[in-house]
This record gives C-alpha cells, structure tokens and sequence, in this order.
C-alpha cells in the first residue's frame, strides 16, 4: 500500500562531543522516508533550497523514495543545528532553527498522491500538515503525526487543530507533557487521546516507548545498545519503521499496532548506531529481521500458569505485617 510523507528536508549542524557533523542531509522527512522504504514505496512532500546537493538526492533515489513531491525554492535548504549532552545522548538542544525555504513553502499534492493509503504528517508546521490533510481526495485508511518543541512553544493553537484531526499522535515524553500540561506520562497519554487520536506513542529515547491504544497499553524497551553515536533522527526512523510496517501488513489490530512498535524501534536503533542516516546505506532486510526477532526474546517471560500462584494465598499479607 501507499505511503505519503509531509516533514522537512534539512541540514544538520549536530555537536555530539566528539567531532561536529556540519550541513549533513537531516531531516524529519528525510529520517522518516528512509527508513520506511524499507517496507513499502514511500513518497515525499517536502521543500528544499537551490543549495540541495544533486548526491543527497541520489541518495533518496537509491533507496527507492518517490521524491517527485520535493519542490526546489529560491533561496536556503531549511538548517537545524543542535547539541547533545555528552554524558546524557537522551539530553539535546536545540541551537538554532533557520526556516528559509519552509517559511513560504505552500505543498501542492499531485494527484498520483491524493489517494495515498497511508499518510504520514512529520514534523512540520502545523499549518503545512492541515494543508497536506485537506489536500487528500480522501480520507487514508491511517493518519499519524509527529511534532517538536519549536512547533508545541509557538504555535500551539495550530497544533492542537492538527492533533484533533489524527488517527495515531508521536511525541517524546518531555513534548507531551509541555503539549499537554500534564506531569505524569499517563495524564499526557490520556489527554492527548481526549483530543482525538486513537493511539498515543510517547517516545522516551533510551527508556523505550509506551503506546496508548484503544483499550491496550503496551511497553516497549528500546533495543539495548553499547554505543549511541548519534541519537538524531532516531524518533523520525521510529516512526519511519511503524509506518511502513503497518502500510506493508494491512494490519490495524491491537497486535499489529504491537509488532509495529517493535519495527520502529528496531529502525531507530539503527539510526542511532552511526551519524544521520549513514547506517542505513549497508543495512539489508536480515539485519532488520534479526534485531526484530530479538526484541520478542528480550521481552518474553513466562507469567506461570493461573494454578502456579506467585505468592501463596497469605503470604504477601505475611510478609508485608512481618516488616513493620
Ligand atoms: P528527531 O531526532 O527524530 O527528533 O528528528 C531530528 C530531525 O528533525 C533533524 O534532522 C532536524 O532537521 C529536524 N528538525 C529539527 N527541528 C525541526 C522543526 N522545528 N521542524 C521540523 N523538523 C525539524
């Protein structure tokens, strides 16, 4: 099935404590389409400057991306520079945005893409993703949205109209509570549901990923690793891997949401392994199947069975009396 993303094509400026990595090809769309183009054809509306290198877009090319909804402006490619807290990967700030061409930048969908199945609004100016929305010749059979803290600081309002109009919400843990008002994960969760969306995903970096769906909660840890070299993009290729799993499969049970979780944060492991996108240019479909297989190992454990009770009938009780 058809997957249609709408976010930024960018160039990351990103100090990491170890050597900088200056202007290299980021982005939310960017991150998003290559990692979902793994599992199914995915294309791209998105804006770039006269600056954008002819090998970036190769790039998107050999990975298959339908780049045919990337418009070329006058003037700068959109550039986000940011630094991470070396002794902390999950800490990030961001230095600077520079808009330049996302400032003007008005999509216009082709009708080869009005019928996408599957639409994916990364983040982006709340304004830009209801513009794609209501571009639509109808509704996709799914609609999910990512966002970040420079869109939830200043222009909430326009964000809240987006999120209202979503089937499947993405935000890390600190933006949904800043979106939402709310200190603990679960009021976040629970809030932001009451705005629309069927399923919630809270990202928490490191700490994994908690999803919010109708009647189902689940908890994913994120694939453990040794080293993190660059956690940028990790929440886009998450979401990147989620989507095109669930536009390849069909499958929009609870335990389709559920493997779903799992692809996205097998993919955003892989983003994290080397700088921007660079892991994926050797990465191959067994790699991605093995980490995936390896999560359900990880995860499993054996609840015994409803005869085999984990205390005895008093015991807890016992227990508890004998500490005081
Ligand atoms: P992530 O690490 O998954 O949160 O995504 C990082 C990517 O988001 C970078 O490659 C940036 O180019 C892009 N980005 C940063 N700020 C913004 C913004 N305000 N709007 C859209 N994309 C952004």
């Amino acid at each position: 099935m058809s997957l249609l993303v709408v976010g930024t094509i960018a160039y990351d400026s990103v100090s990491l404590g170890t050597e900088p990595r200056v202007d290299s090809l980021g982005g939310s769309a960017t991150y998003f389409s290559i990692a979902a183009s793994f599992f199914t054809s995915v294309a791209v509306v998105a804006v770039v400057g006269k600056d954008f290198e002819d090998s970036d877009r190769q790039y998107l090319l050999s990975r298959g991306v339908d780049i045919s909804g990337m418009e070329t402006a006058g003037g700068q490619t959109f550039r986000w520079s940011g630094s991470y807290d070396p002794n902390n990967m999950n800490i990030r700030e961001t230095l600077e945005t520079k808009l330049n061409v996302l400032a003007e930048f008005t999509p216009v969908i082709d009708d080869k893409h009005k019928n996408s199945d599957y639409l994916f609004l990364a983040n982006i100016d709340p304004l830009i993703q209801i513009n794609v929305l209501e571009q639509m010749a109808s509704r996709p059979r799914l609609v999910a949205m990512d966002t970040m803290n420079f869109w939830i600081d200043d222009h909430v309002e326009n964000l809240r109209e987006t999120v209202a109009l979503v089937d499947v919400l993405f935000m890390d843990e600190n933006e949904i509570k800043t979106f939402t008002g709310k200190r603990s994960v679960i009021e976040a969760a629970k809030s932001a549901r009451e705005m629309g969306p069927k399923v919630v995903v809270v990202k928490k970096g490191e700490h994994g990923v908690l999803v919010f769906n109708e009647g189902d909660t689940f908890s994913a840890p994120a694939f453990p690793l040794e080293k993190v070299k660059d956690p940028t993009g990790a929440g886009d290729c998450f979401a990147g891997g989620f989507m095109g799993y669930l536009s390849r499969s069909g499958d929009l049970s609870a335990e389709g949401f559920r493997r779903a979780t799992i692809v996205g944060s097998v993919m955003g492991s892989y983003a994290v392994e080397n700088f921007g996108s660079n892991r994926f240019e050797s990465l191959v479909s067994d790699e991605i199947d093995d980490r995936f297989r390896g999560m359900a190992g990880m995860t499993y454990f054996d609840p015994l069975s409803n005869e085999d009770k984990l205390l005895d009938d008093n015991q807890g009780s016992k227990l508890i009396g004998e500490t005081h």
